[in-house]
């Protein structure tokens, strides 16, 4: 059933005509997210400007139990905030203010619809460092970062969103507005509602305020690019790395395809003639960077190198990061569909990973690029292919349901940072098991007992 010209005429008296879209044509543009293949027309799309209109949103909609999709910049690669029909789209990018940057506690607070960029720059201004930086950080959302708890080139030494998340204000499914979290270091007073919230995709409340911690800006950083004439020599370097107890800021994979494409993108000179390549960055006092990256060096020759360059200045260094969170563009530009993956295993377990997701390539006939967090054992396997060709989708699945399959048999999980969503909630119940699956959906329904929120995502 269509919205009711009722919901949509109280929509606009809640928050302005001028902020409601119900026109096909505008429509459109909200029917899908960077998920390949999902795409569902929404009844209407809100742009709120304050955490009051979000709360009259949802008191409404629960009134009326109207679905509601909370959307950041709708970047995500799960089908998170992918419309459900007839449902409101809530989008945040209009509440984009930073509102406060508290030199004396080291944390800045922001609206949700706030780029990670934004963030990230504010934090620089200010002499600090916010790390995460997911690839997508120039569009994505602080909202749908918390919502996600995203990662990024930085996870492997400065960790996730979730740890720098001070304090949330959410506005739960019934219009209540809820604080959680403070300035404090320190505070075990009750359950932390907060690690809730993040990352439950927009399923248990909508995001209004969101308070990051920042640290002090790293002294010093060296930046480095190893090639390798086979993928499974940089998968050793960087078990052997990490084996080595060595945490640098990033180690971040390329395989043949991916340099390829990224250069033809990005063109920043990338050596073509390797079939891998690992992009590394050791960050803090000057004396443990120089010690740090010689090791990595050394570690890198000892697998068999075939380059180790260092860059010379930050304009390179810079370049070389950017080429790399372009890798999922740059791939995009070379087939219709480019279907993108994120299983995660143990790093001692990468090169086992990264050798059957090459075989499973094979096997299905399958052009892949594989690129990733892979010091945090996070690969991305990305399929090119194209969704007309059914025959071929099909094979694409068949080769997923393996790759997750041997990604849960080393230990690891289905998906590192972009979440379950609709891509992903086929296989969440054999990841998680029964216990988990039965207290997941007892939160939600408790949170959430109309089901307004984000339904169909995760579970059902
Ligand atoms: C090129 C590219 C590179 C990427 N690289 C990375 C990467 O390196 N690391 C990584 O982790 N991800 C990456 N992503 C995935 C994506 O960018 C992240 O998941 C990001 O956090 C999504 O932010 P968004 O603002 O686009 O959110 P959306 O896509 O709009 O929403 C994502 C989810 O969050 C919910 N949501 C959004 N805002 C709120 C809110 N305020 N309150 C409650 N729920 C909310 C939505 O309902 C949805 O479930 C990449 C994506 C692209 C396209």
């Amino acid at each position: 059933m269509a919205l009711s010209n009722d919901i949509l005429s109280k929509l606009r008296d809640a928050i302005g005509a001028n902020h409601v879209l119900t026109a096909k044509e505008d429509l459109i543009a909200y029917s899908f997210d960077g998920t390949a293949a999902l795409r569902q027309l929404p009844g209407c799309v809100v742009f709120a400007q304050t955490t009051a209109q979000v709360s009259t949103i949802l008191e409404l909609a629960n009134a009326t139990k109207t679905p509601v999709v909370t959307r950041g910049s709708g970047t995500g690669l799960s089908g998170g905030s992918l419309p459900c029909p007839d449902c409101i789209v809530l989008c945040l990018v209009q509440m984009n203010r930073i509102l406060e940057l508290d030199r004396a506690n080291l944390t800045l607070l922001a609206e949700p619809g706030v780029t990670t960029l934004a963030v990230a720059d504010a934090a620089a201004g200010a002499g600090l460092f916010y790390p995460p930086d997911p690839g997508s950080m120039k569009i994505s959302t602080i909202g749908g970062n918390v919502a996600e708890n995203s990662g990024g080139l930085r996870g492997l030494k400065y960790g996730i969103t979730r740890n720098y998340v001070m304090g949330l204000e959410v506005v739960l499914p019934d219009g209540e507005i809820l604080w959680t979290g403070n300035k404090c270091v320190k505070d075990v007073a009750g359950y932390s509602l907060r690690d809730l919230f993040v990352g439950s995709e927009g399923t248990l409340g909508v995001t209004t305020k969101v308070l990051l911690r920042l640290i002090p800006k790293p002294a010093a950083k060296r930046t480095m690019v190893a090639t390798y004439a086979d993928m499974g020599l940089a998968a050793q370097t960087v078990s052997d790395i990490i084996a080595a107890q060595i945490i640098p800021c990033t180690l971040e994979f390329l395989d043949r395809t991916t340099i390829h494409c990224v250069e033809d993108f990005a063109k920043v000179g990338l050596p073509l003639d390797c079939e891998a390549l690992l992009l590394m960055e050791t960050d803090g006092h000057p004396a443990a960077v120089a010690e740090e990256a010689e090791r990595m060096e050394q570690l890198a020759r000892k697998n068999g190198a075939l380059e180790v360059r260092v860059a010379r200045d930050d304009v390179e260094a810079t370049k070389l990061a950017t080429a790399r969170r372009s890798a999922f563009s740059a791939l995009a530009r070379v087939a219709p569909t480019t279907i993108l993956e994120d299983a995660t295993v143990p790093r001692s377990e990468l090169v086992t990973m990264i050798r059957f997701v090459d075989t499973v390539a094979k096997k299905y006939q399958l052009r892949v690029g594989t690129f990733g967090h892979m010091g945090d054992g996070n690969l991305h396997p990305t399929f090119l292919t194209d969704e007309r060709n059914q025959e071929e989708m099909h094979r694409v699945e068949e080769a997923f349901k393996e790759i997750f399959q041997e990604a849960i048999r080393l230990g690891g999980t289905i998906t590192g940072e972009h979440g379950v969503g609709l891509a992903k909630k086929g296989i969440l119940p054999k990841f998680a098991g029964d216990a988990q699956m039965r207290v997941m959906r007892e939160l939600r329904r408790v949170l959430d007992p109309n089901r307004i929120l984000n339904p169909g995502k995760m579970f059902d």
